[in-house]
């Protein structure tokens, strides 16, 4: 191939969406994936929230691959053998039709299948090595010996993006990384609507803090497909090389924790991947986008709070939107591609990630210390309320005093930590004397 229009690194969620967008605006666009079929490189299964997705392709619902319809959530506290957790099912989600799990290697080649219909040309088994320049500006890609050309590149080419680093877009900021580790479980639809409380066809998801990841402050997540279970557990990179941890290991003991282990019982293995991602703290406007070249998905770090699929898509669509307001210009430099900051900006993208990225600076500079304890302690104070409540013994500090204090000591910033601790001091004996008037009044 001599010359086209654009080129799209990278055939996932991101690549898929900007090359769909791309060829409906009549770009002659060429997407290149890596691997023989899309989505074969890419981590089992995954839940996809559907608004951004039914924008690109209205009529998903009767052709996505789709496993279960989400719309129970739980979140979870586990200890060795104990829990807490708060689950929510909201029906407003089910009949939205809001969330659905997929399996990536069936939605991935599904939607890139969408790029081919939309009129872009895929081409598998094409790794992406390095860049072609002319002078300071981003002329094409080459995919070993052969050299691709275009008026624009557009790296979808996911968290190790060669196209980001090529350009001097993206460095590796490891603190901000997370390993995950998943296996695919089998079990059948009936038992699992049976363990999960669920209706025919419908699904749930649980996240899970606490037990075994709490020295890498990781996370577990189970999503129900339609006849298996994924289980993954994720902690920090730095973390898990600092401390040695294999990851696989705390895997297996997440299996054998009680709540877990009712769960999935002893479902046979059907897959197991490893895979990393960023926690969505990397954006960095200036480094979005450079002469003939702009970055979306996982390789610009579009990632909400560890969700970068719909991120990514839409990341893709803005990007295309960008490329064609460029060319209305006629001018493919950095300044031409300009428009993507505000495109994202009103696309709501930027604020979402403005507060992901607020979480994630919290978490790398002092709640990866203060978290799991504040959580431990917590659950230790509601189980020491609830077997003080039928005790009846005198507590020389309330509950609620200590849980008050636990909170503040982990999370309060300083400067509100006196109004807080004064706030508890006259709301405490205000609630006793509540509680005592009431128990005054109902004993006549
Ligand atoms: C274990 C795990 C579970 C997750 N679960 C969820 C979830 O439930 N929901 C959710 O929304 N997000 C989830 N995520 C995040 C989500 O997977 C990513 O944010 C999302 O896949 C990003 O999409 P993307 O298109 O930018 O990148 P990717 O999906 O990574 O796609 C990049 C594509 O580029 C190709 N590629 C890479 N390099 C080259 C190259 N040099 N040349 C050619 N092709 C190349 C790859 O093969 C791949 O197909 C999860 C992540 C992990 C690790």
């Amino acid at each position: 191939m001599e010359k086209a229009d654009c080129i799209v690194v990278g055939a996932g969620p991101a690549g898929a969406a900007c090359a769909i967008s791309l060829a409906r605006k009549g770009f002659e666009t060429v997407l290149l994936e890596r691997a023989r079929q899309p989505g074969e490189k890419n981590v089992a299964s995954a839940v996809v929230f559907t608004p951004v997705l039914e924008q690109i392709v209205p009529e998903y619902l009767q052709e996505a691959p789709l496993e279960r319809k989400i719309g129970d959530h739980a979140f979870v506290y586990l200890t060795g053998e104990g829990y807490g957790q708060l689950r929510m099912r909201f029906p407003e989600h089910y009949q939205q039709n809001l969330a659905f799990t997929v399996y990536r290697s069936q939605f991935d080649r599904w939607f890139a299948e969408k790029a081919v219909e939309a009129g872009a040309e895929l081409l598998p088994d094409a790794l992406v090595t390095d860049l072609v320049w002319d002078g300071n500006r981003v002329v094409g890609v080459k995919v070993g010996e052969e050299e691709i050309r275009a008026n624009v590149v557009i790296g979808a080419d996911g968290l190790h993006s060669v196209v980001g680093r090529k350009a001097g877009l993206v460095t590796d900021d490891i603190s901000r990384y997370l390993l995950g580790v998943k296996e695919v479980l089998d079990l059948s639809p009936g038992v699992i609507e049976e363990r999960f409380q669920l209706n025919e066809g419908e699904g749930a998801c649980l996240e899970c803090v606490g037990y075994p990841l709490n020295d890498i402050c990781g996370a577990t997540t189970l999503y129900t497909n339609r006849d298996s279970i994924s289980l993954a557990v994720f902690g920090w990179v730095d973390l898990i090389r600092e401390k040695s941890i294999d990851l696989n290991e705390r895997l297996q003991m997440v299996k054998e924790q009680h709540l877990v282990r009712n769960l999935v019982g002893d479902a046979p293995v059907r897959e197991y991947q490893a895979h990393m991602i960023s926690d969505g703290g990397r954006v960095s406007l200036q480094n979005l986008f450079g002469n003939g070249v702009l970055l979306c998905g996982e390789a610009g770090g579009f990632v909400v709070f560890y969700v970068g699929i719909s991120t990514g898509m839409l990341s893709g669509m803005m990007a295309a939107e960008a490329v064609d307001r460029a060319r209305e210009k006629g001018d493919y430099s950095a300044r031409g591609l300009g428009s993507y900051v505000s495109l994202l900006q009103e696309s709501g993208l930027l604020d979402s990630l403005y507060d992901t990225r607020r979480f994630s600076n919290y978490l790398v500079k002092r709640g990866r210390e203060n978290f799991p304890d504040f959580l431990q302690r917590s659950f230790d104070l509601m189980g020491e309320g609830l077997a003080g409540e039928f005790s009846f013994q005198p507590r020389a500090v309330p509950a609620s005093r200590e849980f008050f204090y636990n909170l503040e000591e982990n999370i309060v910033p300083g400067f509100m930590r006196l109004p807080l601790r004064s706030m508890v001091k006259i709301l405490d004996p205000a609630v006793r004397n509540l509680k005592r008037i009431n128990a005054r009044r109902k004993l006549g």
